[in-house]
């Protein structure tokens, strides 16, 4: 984002924070960028959420993205699983958060059956 020119403050709660992780997942970093482009703003925009809710939630997914939704497991209802992206976000010992695939239910996950 910032390579893009667009210099934003991140600052943001945790659910503000797993809706960007989805919707990075979902649209790609491209789409979100084109969309923080476009968009008119009468002031400055000084926060990456004011693109979240402007927009980036109801960006549509990347087409580049490999058609597996049919193939996909049933959720396996981890609290910490997202039945949508099937990712589980995790914190480091540094507090970092990331993304996980699930290993029980995300289509791509190691060891499940094909
Ligand atoms: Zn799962």
């Amino acid at each position: 984002m910032t390579e893009a020119g667009i210099v934003v403050s991140w600052t943001m709660n945790a659910d503000d924070w797993q809706a960007v992780a989805r919707v990075l997942d979902r649209a790609g970093v491209e789409a979100m960028v084109a969309f923080a482009r476009g968009t008119k703003a009468r002031e400055p925009v000084r926060f990456a959420k004011f693109f979240l809710k402007a927009g980036w939630v109801g960006l549509p997914p990347k087409s580049t993205k490999p058609v597996a939704s049919l193939g996909k497991p049933p959720h396996c209802g981890h609290p910490d699983c997202d039945p949508i992206t099937r990712t589980r976000e995790s914190e480091n010992d540094r507090g970092i958060r990331s993304l996980d695939r699930c290993p029980n239910c995300h289509p791509n996950a190691k060891g499940h059956a094909a």
